[in-house]
């Protein structure tokens, strides 16, 4: 019997190579797919051109007057010119290297073609003839480079037509008649394949609802969960080997620091789970906090984890609390996506016999094969690029495992409890001793020059540069290009000179590894990067960061990537090269500029947000959800966290017929909201 869950391989034509692909996109099962909605919708349905406006882009019906020229450039350079005659007036359609598009028009017969309108010549530039009635809306998805935009339209159609008679609705039907929402069934198809943007936005509107109750179902049983008494969950502190590891550390904890550990160690002692989130700024000090946890857990007898976003970052740690580690009964192992199967198979024995009992990784942490003896905490770095489930998934490794998320993004403390509501949290408000503030300016783009005089002035006293690309939502792609644009501006400036690197999404990991590798053992002294950057990378001799175009960021993620320098003892600096288009784009540049407060940023951030500010809102350090925005659409999650609260306090709600569905979703659906 086919299910929702199954691997994405059992659809036709998805082989082992293909199945990595979709899985870099997030795409593992069939309900993945399922649930990987169109980032936008193209309307392809007939439009007047009198009512067009510039730039815009129409779909128009017409005859082909004459036949098509073409004017080729070279190889691959070539313009179609065609005469069409709509509605009685002739208008210019030109295709830009599309050479094969004239054998695809005819004089004298009708054609429909979908372009851009240039309202000032009167032309469209064309980007495809449409052949057949076809859907009026065409639905367009994140691609990548292995799996293109056609191949994802196909697949979910594909796995649509195999799967829909497995759709089941999972939220009960008192809710879905109270709040007219759509069946599972019919959302899915309206989000994929709307007849009208009336039926997606509808379709919209339940998805969110749907995917906001499933993460707030999940958040009320991890709440549950943790209210049960279980003695497994207890660690055994050695306070003597603690506080002598404390005291052999180079620096004086803060008191904010103390303060924490402590809140931490009275959780392990206890014959419950800890659900911990520990808020801190960028620099404040999380990961010695997280390490003395791990000390703590492995001393009691036990095996820690951490888990980090991303492999760079799992490294650094793996790293540094191997040195950390080095005098004590803590052996580190490192176990990431790209670990090499000799020494993964080296390494997971290891791990199941409590050889190694500090594992630190990204999501190959709780993988199926990854068996762990006795795991007793696990601990999650920038929290917020996980999932409730991903967290859910790692705690699925023990039998008791105490969980301490942390997060350099601070969010007030309504939506706090919405988001993360069935946590405990701890609040590093305080910054170490000694540390000097990040000097941060902003200058318009007409005067980068002093910009890149400033550069080499530090560069030339022997600083570390980081040069910050804008940020381009369109693709990977469109990044990579133009990261290496701007990496070849930089090295035509300073490569005489210096070395400089370059360091984008588009690089596997291990060339990532190296390039931030050289560039810690200082080869090389300026990095361009995009914000792959942005996390937790900690080089110390890199004092100043300049950040191109910095009104296409938000202020989280502004902030976050300032965080990357200032973690040495010079003084550092941070230059904005930004001409925000309007207000709120300069109140962003504003408040960055003047303060390095994250908690006070944070709270700017939605402030901006509810007064219409989008830019960079998936950094926010609010979790990501496929269709729904925390703040954008706080009144349907309120509404969703109520009804999931009202379910989850009636006794037995598991059992209860109308529960059955959604029950058992929670069961066995481990990584998705939908
Ligand atoms: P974050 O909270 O952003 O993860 P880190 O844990 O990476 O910050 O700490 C930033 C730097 O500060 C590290 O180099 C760390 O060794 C150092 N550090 C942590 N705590 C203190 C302290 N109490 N005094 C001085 N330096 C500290
Ligand atoms: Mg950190």
């Amino acid at each position: 019997m086919k299910k929702l869950n199954d691997a994405i391989t059992e659809l036709n034509g998805v082989g082992p190579k293909k199945a990595v692909a979709l899985n870099k996109l997030g795409i593992n099962t069939v309900r993945d797919l399922l649930t990987y909605f169109p980032r936008r919708y193209d309307d392809m349905s007939l439009i007047d051109l009198k009512q067009a406006v510039d730039g815009q882009k129409v779909t128009v019906k017409g005859i082909v007057l004459g036949e098509p020229t073409i004017v080729r450039f070279g190889r691959k350079r070539a313009i179609v010119n065609v005469q069409l005659l709509v509605n009685n007036s002739p208008i210019t359609v030109s295709f830009f290297n599309q050479p094969w598009i004239k054998k695809q028009i005819e004089a004298n017969t009708e054609i429909i073609v979908y372009g851009t309108f240039n309202q000032v010549r009167h032309q469209i530039q064309g980007i495809k003839i449409i052949h057949d009635g076809g859907n009026q809306f065409a639905s367009i998805y994140p691609a990548s480079k292995e799996i293109k935009q056609n191949t994802i339209q196909k697949l979910i159609q594909q796995a649509f037509d195999d799967y829909q008679s497995v759709i089941v609705d999972v939220v009960p039907e008192k809710l879905r008649k109270h709040y007219h929402l759509e069946n599972f069934h019919d959302t899915i198809y309206n989000l994929h394949f709307p007849k009208s943007p009336k039926s997606a936005q509808l379709a919209l509107r339940t998805g969110k609802f749907m995917e906001f109750f499933l993460y707030e179902m999940q958040l009320q049983e991890m709440r549950e969960q943790k209210r049960i008494i279980n003695s497994v969950a207890q660690i055994e502190i050695d306070d003597q080997s603690i506080n002598h590891f404390i005291d052999q550390l180079p620096f004086q904890l803060t008191n904010a620091q103390i303060k924490v550990i402590n809140e931490i160690k009275a959780d392990l002692k206890a014959p419950r789970e800890m659900n911990r989130l520990l808020q801190g700024d960028v620099g404040s000090g999380k990961t010695i906090v997280a390490a003395i946890a791990v000390l703590m857990t492995v001393l009691g007898g036990k095996q820690a984890a951490i888990m980090a976003p991303t492999e760079i970052l799992a490294q650094q740690h793996a790293n540094k609390l191997a040195n950390l580690f080095k005098d004590t009964a803590v052996n580190v192992g490192l176990l990431t996506g790209s670990t090499k199967p000799a020494a993964r198979k080296l390494l997971l024995p290891r791990i199941e016999d409590g050889q190694i009992n500090l594992i630190v990784g990204t999501h190959a942490l709780f993988q199926t094969e990854v068996r762990y003896q006795n795991l007793g905490l696990a601990v999650i770095d920038e929290q917020h690029r996980f999932g409730v489930n991903q967290r859910k998934a790692l705690k699925a490794k023990g039998s008791a495992v105490n969980l301490l998320s942390m997060t350099a993004t601070p969010i007030p403390r309504t939506l706090a409890i919405t988001m993360y509501g069935d946590m405990d949290t701890s609040i590093i408000d305080e910054l170490p001793a000694g540390r000097q503030s990040i000097k941060t300016t902003w200058l318009p783009a007409a005067k980068t020059n002093q910009a890149l005089a400033f550069i080499k002035k530090q560069l030339l006293a022997s600083h570390q540069v980081y040069v910050v690309a804008p940020l381009i939502e369109e693709s990977d792609a469109v990044d990579m290009k133009n990261a290496t644009e701007i990496y070849e501006r930089f090295r035509t400036i300073f490569g005489e000179e210096f070395n400089v690197g370059l360091l984008h999404g588009r690089m596997t990991n291990d060339e990532k590894d190296e390039v931030m590798q050289q560039f810690k053992q200082g080869r090389y002294q300026l990095l361009v990067a995009t914000t792959v950057i942005e996390v937790g990378v900690d080089v110390a001799n890199a004092n100043t960061m300049v950040i191109l175009d910095a009104d296409h960021f938000g202020l989280a993620q502004l902030h976050q990537l300032r965080g990357r320098v200032g973690r040495g003892a010079d003084q550092s600096y941070c230059i904005l090269i930004a001409d925000p288009k309007n207000k709120l784009g300069k109140e962003r540049m504003n408040a960055i500029v003047q303060s390095t407060d994250g908690f006070f940023l944070s709270q700017k951030d939605l402030e901006l947000r509810g007064q219409g500010d989008l830019v960079g809102s998936k950094q926010s350090g609010l979790p990501e959800f496929r269709l729904g925005d925390p703040i954008g659409d706080m009144n349907i999650l309120t509404v969703a966290a109520n009804e999931a609260r009202q379910i989850v306090s009636e006794k037995n709600w598991q059992s209860k017929p109308e529960n059955v569905q959604l029950a058992k979703y929670l069961q066995t659906n481990k990584l998705n909201n939908m």
